[in-house]
């Protein structure tokens, strides 16, 4: 099912949900609403392990540590298809406060988004010895899981069944959903060069290599090149110097396992799309030779692209320089979404309001402004300012 992106720009702040919980959620929605004037929320619904300092006073802890997983509960029926179980954020214990934080920002008129990231998944890579990305050497990924193992790509498709039955989202955002370049940066005696940091990167558990192997591909060919190619780097310390495309379009064995690779991550996209019933967004990711996925190829089916923007990096060019190249995938700003952080990266007010006003001027579909529990909260007042400028641009 295609759903229409709205037609409207949209204005949204990015939220974890301990802050919103630990804040109070209606005192946090009250500030939120009377001291930006956004028009939604984007909510993580899965992090990855990490820590933040939280700048509010009175917000307790001051310094708050997670080992990541899914933020809230899981409905067991959705997952009956998969063996793998969304593992629960050990801040939440047994409370579910996603429902009550999306029904009060349903009374306040607030939109209500949420985000996934989906490969980058710490906690089931470490339970689910299957699941993980496992390099030529057969060693297993502590980070990522991937996308071909049927168990997760079920496991996908149960998380977004289970966020659109449970929570009535509006919108969803999907993030890292493929490959990556160098999913650990293992130390090493000497500088790996392209060719071999992207032949590590490369999946070879045993569902890639029985389902390839299924399909025609010769796995054997393909492990026997990526791993020569590894030990002749490991023995001398010499890389060579060239580029992953050029290496598999002179390997056809390689070429041929990237291609079924690719085709099966667009068969996922396409299982994603069938499973989400609310606006699907998807967020930029490596070059497709990396990831697996091409966005491009697979357009049709999500409803926005998302794209980090660095507001730091020029303000209105950065944002223009940004648009125009995502353009090429996505092909219409109305299907363009912008991520823009208002912290770290952006310098001062004018600069995000800059930002902000350009994305709105430009046609695009909405900008989500990172992030409410990290910001200073002075900086509430720029985000209200870039957005009230921006909406009037965009009537
Ligand atoms: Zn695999």
């Amino acid at each position: 099912m295609m759903v229409m992106p709205e037609l409207t720009f949209q204005s949204n702040l990015c939220c974890y949900l301990w802050d919103l919980v630990d804040h109070g959620i209606d005192d946090a929605l009250d500030r939120i609403q009377g001291e930006t004037g956004v028009t939604g929320l984007v909510i993580d619904l899965h992090c990855p392990p990490l820590e933040q300092i939280r700048p509010y006073p009175g917000v307790l802890p001051r310094t708050f540590r997670t080992q990541g997983g899914a933020q809230f509960q899981s409905e067991p029926v959705c997952y009956a298809g998969t063996r793998i179980r969304p593992v629960v954020a050990d801040w939440l214990r047994k409370r579910n406060p996603l429902k009550s934080v999306v029904d009060a920002c349903r009374q306040r008129g607030f939109r209500v988004g949420g985000r996934l990231t989906a490969c980058e998944h710490p906690v089931i890579a470490l339970r689910h010895d299957t699941a993980a990305v496992r390099d030529v050497f057969g060693d297993r990924s502590t980070r990522r899981i991937c996308p071909i193992n049927p168990d997760v790509a079920e496991y996908f498709r149960g998380l977004v069944d289970d966020l659109n039955a449970n929570y009535g989202l509006d919108s969803l955002r999907i993030g890292q959903l493929g490959f990556a370049p160098i999913h650990e940066r293992p130390q090493c005696g000497f500088s790996l060069g392209p060719i071999e940091s992207w032949l590590w990167s490369l999946c070879f558990c045993e569902s890639c290599r029985q389902l390839a192997s299924r399909d025609g591909i010769d796995m054997d060919a393909v492990s026997k090149r990526v791993s020569a190619t590894l030990e002749q780097a490991l023995q001398t310390g010499s890389c060579s110097n060239d580029m992953p495309e050029a290496f598999a379009e002179r390997h056809p064995e390689l070429g041929a396992f990237l291609e079924w690779r690719s085709q099966q991550m667009h068969n996922c996209m396409i299982a994603l799309r069938r499973a989400c019933r609310c606006t699907l967004l998807v967020e930029e990711h490596a070059p497709s030779i990396h990831s697996g996925l091409d966005v491009r190829a697979v357009a049709h089916a999500y409803d926005a692209y998302s794209i980090a923007c660095d507001p730091g990096d020029g303000g209105a060019q950065a944002v223009e320089r940004a648009v125009r190249d995502a353009l090429a995938v996505c092909e219409q700003p109305a299907r363009l979404a912008l991520r823009l952080d208002a912290g770290q990266g952006c310098p001062d007010h004018d600069v995000l309001v800059a930002a902000v006003v350009q994305a709105a001027r430009m046609g695009c579909h909405s900008v989500d402004i990172g992030n409410y529990g990290l910001l200073p909260p002075v900086r509430l007042e720029w985000i209200r300012q870039a957005v009230r400028f921006a909406h009037r641009e965009a009537m």
